[in-house]
């Protein structure tokens, strides 16, 4: 985490309940968010934030608005609060939900949270006496209003978090009448890692005289994230994976697929091959997700295979590996994805399957990124090769292979396959590599030699086009999660 160590939350003008609860969660200094957004939150103004989860900016909007309402306390009306919060999915709701409850555990603040998938009945209760902070899912909030058991309309704060989640999920319409239920008169706060001409829109009908931030939080989670890619065939994937699982580097690791069919196939692959995996994605109910996630955040976790919806949010820090078993469609949802790794100052290793159709992606990707991704020529063995797809020439050049797995590799060519306990050639390599060493490893399996961390910094504004065809994509997409 990136904190301006220079500037203290005191000279934020946060006061001292708040300021004893972030000593108490461990916060030293301010993110580069934090010290833009908290003083000019306090002072009421609506805020445009393009910021990605990661940044810290769940603080950046929850600490001044716990100021924001202490400042003017209020009898709590039954059935209505003073902050909504709209978040794309369950687990975003619920991290921020959590986040509320730290930082105002000082303050007297009552938080509930709202989500489909579970029973409702908990949360009207939650309702009954009214609230300060409302967290919620649009079409479970929805749901609720409809039943009268939220009212929003004296809601003197809105969040709006991960706009372009929201609309990529096709909550915008549950979005605009969620707004249009609320009072014209409010503050509200709106957040977006990528800005489409749609979330741009969206931003423009909410907002009033916003103050626009904008961070590049992926660049700082990603300094600390090696990136590379192999080339293979689709069907050869899972056997790599497999492989690369073996090494005990790989020690909590989460793979994206991109659909829930493939999600949950791979993970009957894995079974097949005594591998312990967990999978998350749309279809699973909440209680096998909840269980899915304490399962990897335990000591011994299970693979995680994701997919990217279900995968949105997840704050675990020390996972040591992304696997991009699929490209995704978006370009910028691989720069989400990597950034789930490398966190809280740790190294993390990103590694990417790409076969031939997938290849446009990884280059609109490596545009986004501007700079490609170093090329794994270190494939193994693995059956059922097919030698149509050859690998390409790498883009960049490769860093740090000290030469040895240069230039292209033809089909069937082993010397530089030396993963997994394959001796040839005397370097017996991982094929994975989570701390970086320097000369020589520390026992174990050698890991993979380091190729030099990209980092990256992702122009939001080139975020997708709103093409019709684009949109058809998309939505077929979307029932595909
Ligand atoms: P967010 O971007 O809000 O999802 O936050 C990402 C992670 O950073 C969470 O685990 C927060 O607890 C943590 N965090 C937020 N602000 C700070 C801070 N100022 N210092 C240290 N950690 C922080």
């Amino acid at each position: 985490m990136t904190t301006i160590e220079n500037v203290t939350f005191e000279s934020l003008g946060l006061t001292e309940p708040v300021l004893r609860a972030l000593v108490a969660e461990g916060y030293n200094a301010p993110t580069p968010i934090q010290a833009k957004a908290v003083p000019h939150v306090l002072a009421g103004r609506d805020l445009f934030g393009c910021a990605q989860t990661g940044t810290g900016k769940t603080a950046a909007f929850a600490l001044p608005l716990i100021e924001r309402m202490l400042a003017k306390p209020q009898q709590l009306i039954p059935r209505h609060c003073r902050v909504l919060v709209l978040a794309p999915t369950r687990e975003l709701a619920g991290q921020i939900y959590e986040s509320f409850r730290a930082y105002g555990k000082n303050a007297n603040i009552k938080s509930t949270v709202i989500y489909g998938g579970i029973n409702q009945r908990p949360q009207a209760a939650a309702m009954m006496r009214g609230v300060h902070v409302l967290v919620a899912t649009p079409g479970r909030l929805l749901d609720l209003i409809n039943q009268r058991f939220v009212d929003i309309r004296s809601v003197e704060f809105l969040v709006l978090d991960e706009a372009d989640r929201m609309l990529d999920m096709g909550f915008i319409h549950d979005v605009r009448r969620i707004v249009s239920m609320l009072p014209k008169e409010r503050q509200t706060l709106f957040f977006s890692a990528t800005l489409p001409n749609e979330v741009r829109q969206l931003a423009d009908s909410m907002l009033r005289d916003p103050l626009e931030i904008k961070t590049t939080p992926q660049a700082t989670s990603a300094e600390t994230v090696v990136q590379s890619v192999f080339f293979l065939p689709q069907r050869q994937k899972r056997y790599l994976l497999v492989h690369l699982l073996k090494n005990k580097e790989m020690s909590r690791v989460i793979v994206f697929t991109r659909t829930k069919h493939g999600a949950d196939k791979l993970q009957r692959d894995l079974d097949k091959s005594g591998i312990r995996s967990a999978a998350i994605h749309g279809n699973k109910s909440q209680n096998q997700r909840e269980k899915a996630l304490s399962a990897f955040k335990s000591q011994h976790p299970p693979v995680l295979i994701a997919t990217d919806i279900a995968a949105r949010g997840i704050d675990v820090d020390q996972v040591s590996h992304v696997v991009n078993f699929e490209l995704p469609h978006e370009p910028e949802t691989y720069v989400h994805r990597i950034g789930r790794t490398g966190r809280a100052g740790l190294t993390g290793e990103a590694v990417t399957f790409c076969d031939r159709e997938e290849r446009p992606r990884l280059k609109a990707i490596e545009k986004l990124l501007r700079t490609a991704i170093p090329t794994r020529n270190d494939l193994p063995e693995l059956p059922q090769s097919e030698p149509s797809d050859q690998p390409r020439v790498p883009q960049g050049k490769r860093i740090g292979e000290g030469g040895q797995h240069q230039g292209r590799q033809r089909p069937g060519d082993r010397r530089a396959s030396g993963i997994g306990g394959d001796n040839r050639g005397g370097q017996r390599s991982s094929g994975i590599r989570h701390k970086r060493t320097r000369g020589g490893h520390t026992g174990g399996p050698q890991p993979h030699r380091a190729a030099r961390p990209q980092s990256i910094g992702p122009k939001p504004e080139s975020a997708s086009t709103t093409t019709g065809q684009a949109t058809k994509e998309k939505k077929k997409h979307r029932r595909a999660l």
